[in-house]
């Protein structure tokens, strides 16, 4: 798996919290929940089984223009 970073502080000292697996659009996401051990934030990455890893959704929301 690729090194993920926290996106608040940018270093990788991250406790991986229990995995969350939905279906969407006959597609299973496996939501990863990420805990900061630097500055105690907390976010999520997103896998899709077959386009690897998005970012969150707003992530995805802010490119639109990459998409049109
Ligand atoms: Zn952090």
């Amino acid at each position: 798996m690729e090194p993920i970073f926290c996106p608040y502080c940018g270093l990788k000292r991250l406790e991986e919290l229990d995995p969350t697996e939905i279906m969407v659009d006959n597609d299973i996401w496996i939501i990863y929940h990420y805990e900061c051990q630097e500055c105690a934030e907390i976010f999520d990455k997103i896998l899709l089984k077959d386009e690897g890893f998005i970012d969150d959704f707003n992530g995805e929301e802010d490119e639109k223009g990459f998409w049109s």
